[in-house]
């Protein structure tokens, strides 16, 4: 039994009002909430325990370092990654594949090679390798999806070639929910020689992840849609990988040795890791992730399948409802349109209506192109939702439809 009710009340964000209607906080893919004891674990640093790490030898600095490297190790574990060497604590996703197309761009990346990305991906996960393709006179190169939203991964192995250097695949699209064939991906690249990164922010939210399993080259994702604080997130990278590749940023944290005529870099992680960490946001991160670890992510993948499911069928009922990405597997979240609506006065009557919901573009311009459209409405879940929140949302949608129709 997954005891909701007892679990919405980790959450003090999901018991206020909005236009003095409770809160259904259906934006789950955009951001999470937060359990109280993340909160009580940043705010308990805020309040007296804080010093800067890896750099002084007093006891709060001491206490901050070890809770700083013990949040690494949990993240090793959580990801089920060899090395907590392998493990980069950055800022975000967008930071954490920003740091690779730059490093990793600089190390392999030529006049005339291609990065493979697909046709689902974040902006995230598209305009960084545009950088590095601009910077470097390299190309991309876009797999595509099915009608159904489902990737062309039977198509891969004519996408890669001697110049492909690196394939960047999401892990699940924010804005259909597939869940792609990783470890296939992944297993067809290796046998072209591509490395592959994983775009694993939306994807860690729903599963349990294990990189060594998936054999993925590097993995990356954002603590703030794991029920983490905002600007943490992490990169996993192969070791052989990261010792290959030249630091991003230089500063602090990052060297072994400066003089003004050269300077020698830290090892692994800290060589990416310039300046003040954010150590307090790190222990958040531990914090959720323990979090998670003691609901259980089996416990918690059933459930929001579960809540999908019913979301689906409720929301088909509802007329001229079209859902994009409708191939299988699928998972904690639904975009659609209603003919006749535009998905922002949709968005803000829901609002009104006490629902948080997405529309937009959702970050994906060029899926939006793909369907021909140019926004979506999306409705994302989270473990702390119900089947009565989808119920009111369902009637909302039904209401804002008469509104706005007749
Ligand atoms: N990739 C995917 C699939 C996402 O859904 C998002 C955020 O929505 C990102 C990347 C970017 O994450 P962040 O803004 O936390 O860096």
């Amino acid at each position: 039994m997954f005891e909701v009710d007892k679990i919405r009340q980790d959450f003090p964000a999901l018991s206020q009002k909005v236009y003095g209607k409770s809160l259904i906080y259906l934006d789950n893919a955009a951001t999470t909430q937060k359990p109280q004891v993340v909160i009580d674990a940043v705010n308990e640093m805020n309040n007296g325990i804080n010093g800067n790490i890896h750099r002084g030898i007093h006891y709060l600095s001491s206490l901050c370092t070890e809770r700083y490297e013990a949040a690494r190790e949990t993240v090793q574990h959580f990801l089920h990654a060899a090395k907590k060497e392998e493990i980069v604590l950055t800022s975000g996703t967008t930071a954490a594949i920003n740091l690779v197309a730059f490093s990793f761009g600089e190390r392999y990346i030529q006049n005339g090679d291609e990065i493979l990305i697909s046709e689902a991906e974040h902006h995230s996960n598209i305009v960084p390798w545009q950088l590095l393709c601009k910077r470097k006179g390299a190309k991309i190169k876009v797999l595509p999806i099915y009608k159904d939203g489902g990737l062309a991964v039977k198509q891969l192995p004519q996408y890669l070639s001697p110049k492909t250097k690196l394939c960047c695949i999401t892990q699940m699209s924010n804005v259909l929910g597939i869940v792609n064939p990783i470890k296939e991906i992944v297993s067809i690249a290796h046998t072209h020689q591509v490395p592959v990164l994983v775009d694993g922010a939306q994807g860690i939210v729903h599963q349990d992840i294990d990189v060594q399993d998936i054999d993925c080259d590097f993995y990356v994702f954002s603590g703030h849609k794991l029920y983490g604080p905002t600007g943490t997130g992490i990169l996993y990278g192969k070791e052989k990988w990261l010792d290959a590749m030249p630091p991003y940023q230089g500063g602090g944290d990052m060297i072994a040795s400066v003089s003004f005529e050269q300077t020698t870099y830290a090892e692994l992680p800290l060589k990416f890791e310039a300046g003040t960490a954010n150590y307090i946001g790190a222990h958040g991160l531990k914090t959720a992730i323990d979090y998670l670890n003691q609901l259980g992510l089996p416990a918690i993948q059933v459930y929001e399948q579960s809540l999908l499911n019913y979301a689906l069928q409720q929301l088909l009922l509802i007329e001229g409802l079209q859902i994009y990405g409708t191939a299988t597997p699928k998972s904690g979240l639904v975009s659609f349109n209603i003919k006749g609506l535009h998905p922002a006065d949709t968005a803000m009557l829901l609002d009104k209506m006490g629902i948080a919901a997405r529309s937009g573009h959702l970050c994906a311009q060029p899926l939006m192109q793909r369907f021909g459209i140019q926004s979506m409405l999306r409705l994302s879940f989270s473990f702390y939702n119900t089947k009565e929140e989808i119920d009111k949302a369902v009637t909302a949608l039904v209401k804002a439809r008469q509104m706005l129709i007749h």
